[in-house]
């Protein structure tokens, strides 16, 4: 099957780690490679960001990442995208005349959005994941939100005008059909890890002597919540519970922390909480030396304020690491509330608190949860079953669209 992923700003040749880079990159990466090598042939599409890009670099056997001009060659916010979408539509109308795939796979609302202007004009079908819904950052994030004015009409279209929606959790089909989409178009396969990777077992970071410690890993935006994570390891310290140190990979590199707006604000939260010796900022760790960072934990933390998805639950739960997560979005399925983890409420630095300490105190049930953790992991989460899942979404579209009209849709 000759698949076309659309992924405007998140290529799966970038750095992870800084503000627009994220699970989105991951995501694509590992599926475009998960799929190529169950015989799919693949090209990813994403927007040239760089003058010295070659046009094509291959991503895997089976699948190469292909760089489409629109706007300048050069890194911009993702929220700054937009009004060069047109542009990217056209490059992927001249690839597709070209070049056809048997069906497009698009990430994100402007992907999505450039990939039904391109397909529909050739008669090819499009899938999309929407990796994140802008009424939901809007929900969130208010007046914060920086995402472009025509977001959530173009969403509401997409809904509509997509061939099939893939959401990546059971959270998110509630939302899409608030939005009006059809339930028989909607497939719910979820994000996966890389198994190879992420494993309990190889090397560990170097624990600091006398101290339990708790991981973050992610983009160091608000939302992600580490100001929570921090204030709760303030409140364990002030109950007198373990002395624990909280390590925090992600925002700005190594050398960038000192002058990082974001970083400079969660220093204050640390010291107003009494941590400010506890907490360590690592800044963007590379990918590779992730697991060392899990394996080294008794814990990992991840409580955003809301979560379309979330990979980095699913990377600790890999390593063996047991996971506090607020109950939302991706998360309410990925960790499993006192069974490889525990569940608190969105912006609770107390139930943090609580959770850390509940599963600090208590070694053998620690055990247990990371023991689970790896086996949920292993079972349901390899990239190989999540290419599986994602063929049979295309089949059933590709079925779809070959019967006549009233036999109706699949589900
Ligand atoms: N990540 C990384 N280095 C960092 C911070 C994050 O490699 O310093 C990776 C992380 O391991 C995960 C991805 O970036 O694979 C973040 O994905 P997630 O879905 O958790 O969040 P998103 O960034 O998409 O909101």
């Amino acid at each position: 099957m000759r698949v076309a992923m659309v992924s405007e700003h998140a290529s799966p040749l970038a750095v992870l780690g800084g503000v627009d880079a994220g699970g989105q990159n991951v995501h694509v990466a590992a599926l475009s490679k998960a799929l190529a090598a169950r015989g799919a042939d693949v090209v990813v599409h994403t927007r040239r960001d760089a003058a010295d890009l070659p046009q094509r670099v291959a991503l895997a056997q089976g699948a190469v990442v292909d760089h489409v001009p629109a706007g300048p060659a050069a890194t911009l916010p993702k929220d700054d995208l937009w009004p060069h979408m047109q542009e990217f539509a056209e490059g992927l109308h001249a690839r597709w005349k070209q070049d056809r795939p048997d069906v497009v796979h698009a990430h994100f609302w402007m992907s999505g959005w450039a990939a039904v202007a391109a397909a529909s004009r050739l008669g090819i079908p499009v899938t999309h994941t929407f990796h994140a819904l802008g009424v939901v950052k809007r929900r969130h994030q208010g007046e914060l939100d920086t995402s472009p004015a025509d977001r959530a009409q173009v969403e509401r279209d997409l809904v509509r005008g997509a061939d099939r929606i893939v959401a990546t959790c059971t959270d998110e089909v509630f939302e899409l059909l608030r939005l009006g989409a059809e339930r028989s178009r909607v497939s719910v396969v979820p994000c996966g890890v890389d198994l190879g990777l992420f494993s309990p077992r190889g090397p560990q970071l170097e624990r600091t002597p006398g101290l339990r410690r708790v991981v973050s890993v992610g983009r160091l935006v608000a939302r992600k919540g580490v100001g929570h994570a921090i204030e709760a390891l303030g409140l364990l310290r002030a109950g007198g519970g373990p002395d624990t140190e909280l390590l925090v990979a992600g925002g700005p590199r190594a050398e960038d922390l000192a002058t990082d707006p974001e970083v400079a604000r969660l220093r204050a939260v640390a010291a107003d909480a009494g941590v400010a010796d506890r907490v360590r900022f690592l800044g963007q760790v590379a990918r590779d030396d992730l697991p060392a960072l899990f394996r080294s934990a008794d814990l990992a933390v991840c409580v955003p304020w809301y979560e379309p998805f979330g990979i980095v639950p699913l990377e600790a739960m890999a390593c063996g690491v047991p996971v506090v997560a607020s109950a939302v979005g991706g998360l309410v399925d990925t960790v499993v509330d006192g069974g490889t983890g525990l569940h608190v409420p969105p912006r609770s630095p107390a139930a943090v608190a609580d959770a850390y300490r509940a599963v600090l105190d208590d070694e053998t049930w620690r055990r247990g949860l990371a023991r689970a953790a790896v086996s949920r992991v292993r079972t349901r989460y390899s990239w190989d079953r999540v290419a599986a899942m994602t063929l049979q979404a295309y089949a059933d579209l590709l079925d779809s669209r070959s019967r006549p009209l009233s036999q109706g849709v699949s589900s």
